[in-house]
């Protein structure tokens, strides 16, 4: 049996007062049909990154709507998840050489995942491109299979798109999280483009007193006398945390007492996070206004949380990016966010309007510089960024995008 997430209890009702009834009601409706419908969700991690979170929050909210979800992990393994960072990383257009021992150790990962995948579900979710093979050793079984993909495939290294593509065409459905996303050479019965989404009641998005945020924030070394940035991301090349610094430096030859925080956790599918954060930790030389933190020096969901509400200027330096939630988190708590214009990020921010978009690093300078020395905009911004939020990425409406596709798809005749 694959290892099974113990999962949060959550209700729909609670959401009430934040997105209204009438929403939650729309909700409780378009599940009725398909309550009872037994639905696995498989990923690689349980903790670290986006699916994580999305995961943790929707699957219990489907729950509570009356379905039988689960979560399953794959089985881990040191090799597996070095070959699917590359694959992930490929896909989403680095250059990689495919090797046979790659191919190798990618398949009889999940075909030994696909033996310990019990049969009885209605609908199996499958995210990324980790476990993307399980459909084919698994063969399709009593379900329909959904293949849910996180990341921005616009522009594929083709050797990995070509390998990968035959798995994931024996789905019955594909979801990407903008039509910009899908290869055009995809073929599938049915395709759907769904945003992510945040949930408002995690230990990093509620709402928290912002004395109690500085407290917990200056234990960390932080002086809130003085201008503070922050990026928070996983140690990633995608999230350029090295430019997060270039920015920084420059920002400080105009603002001389800018600090910066970056806030990076070590994902269990994320080999390459140690790595990425020592080349960090080199270019710090000992400047004592950067503070390099992760959830092993302490800060976790509620930290993240506290440093979010804070900060002067959220950074979202995305090089590529296949949603970036923390852009939706930061908006949340109504920070002023500059971010990159890259993948998903401009689905979440109106350049000017709740938020700054940038292109490079000059951009990013000047625009961090603005909001520096514009605290009303960017409170005008934050508030926007806030509303913004409530109405198109917080997690009912993500919920309820995935029951339509689930009545669709039980509903269709695909077989
Ligand atoms: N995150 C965190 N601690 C960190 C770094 C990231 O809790 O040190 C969280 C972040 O708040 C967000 C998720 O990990 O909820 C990252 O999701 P996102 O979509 O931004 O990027 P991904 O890591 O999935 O590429």
């Amino acid at each position: 049996m694959l290892e099974k997430v113990i999962l949060k209890k959550k209700r729909i009702d609670d959401y009430a007062p934040i997105i209204g009834q009438e929403k939650v009601a729309n909700l409780k409706e378009a599940a009725k049909p398909i309550q009872g419908l037994r639905v696995l969700h498989v990923n690689a991690t349980a903790h670290g990154g986006g699916v994580a979170e999305l995961l943790n929050s929707t699957i219990p909210l489907l729950n509570d709507l009356g379905l039988q979800a689960e979560w399953g992990l794959l089985c881990k393994e040191e090799p597996f998840f070095e070959v699917t960072k590359n694959f992930h990383n490929a896909l989403q257009g680095k250059y990689y050489d495919l090797t046979p021992l790659a191919e190798k150790i990618y398949l009889k990962r999940n075909r030994l995942c696909a033996k310990m995948l019990e049969n009885d579900y209605d609908l199996i979710v499958i995210h990324d491109p980790q476990p993307a093979a399980l459909r084919h050793f698994h063969g399709r079984g009593n379900a329909k299979w959904i293949w849910r993909c996180h990341i921005d495939t616009s522009r594929p290294n083709m050797d990995i798109w070509n390998f990968i593509k035959p798995f994931i065409e024996e789905y019955d459905a594909m979801v990407f999280t903008m039509k910009e996303f899908v290869p055009r050479d995809i073929k599938t019965p049915c395709l759907y483009t769904i945003a992510p989404a945040i949930d408002p009641f995690t230990s990093k998005n509620i709402d928290l007193d912002v004395a109690v945020c500085k407290t917990i924030v200056a234990e960390f070394g932080i002086n809130l006398r003085r201008p503070l940035l922050l990026q928070v991301s996983r140690f990633d090349p995608w999230k350029d945390p090295l430019g997060v610094l270039e920015v920084y430096r420059q920002v400080k030859e105009k603002v001389d007492d800018a600090q910066l925080a970056y806030i990076g956790s070590m994902a269990d599918d994320d080999p390459e996070g140690w790595h990425i954060y020592n080349q960090v930790k080199d270019r710090v030389k000992g400047d004592s206004d950067i503070f390099l933190y992760t959830n092993l020096s302490g800060v976790h969901a509620f930290e993240v949380n506290c440093f979010q509400r804070v900060a002067d200027v959220v950074i979202q330096k995305s090089i590529r990016e296949g949603f970036g939630l923390v852009v939706s988190e930061a908006l949340w708590k109504e920070a002023a966010v500059v971010a990159g214009n890259v993948g998903g990020i401009p689905l979440q921010i109106n350049d000017g309007v709740n938020g700054l978009l940038a292109q490079n690093n000059e951009e990013f300078v000047d625009k961090v510089l603005y909001f520096l020395t514009n605290i009303k905009k960017s409170h005008e911004m934050g508030k926007r960024g806030h509303e913004y939020v409530r109405e198109h990425f917080l997690v009912p409406r993500l919920v309820q995008e995935e029951i339509k596709l689930y009545r669709d798809l039980v509903h269709s005749s695909v077989v």
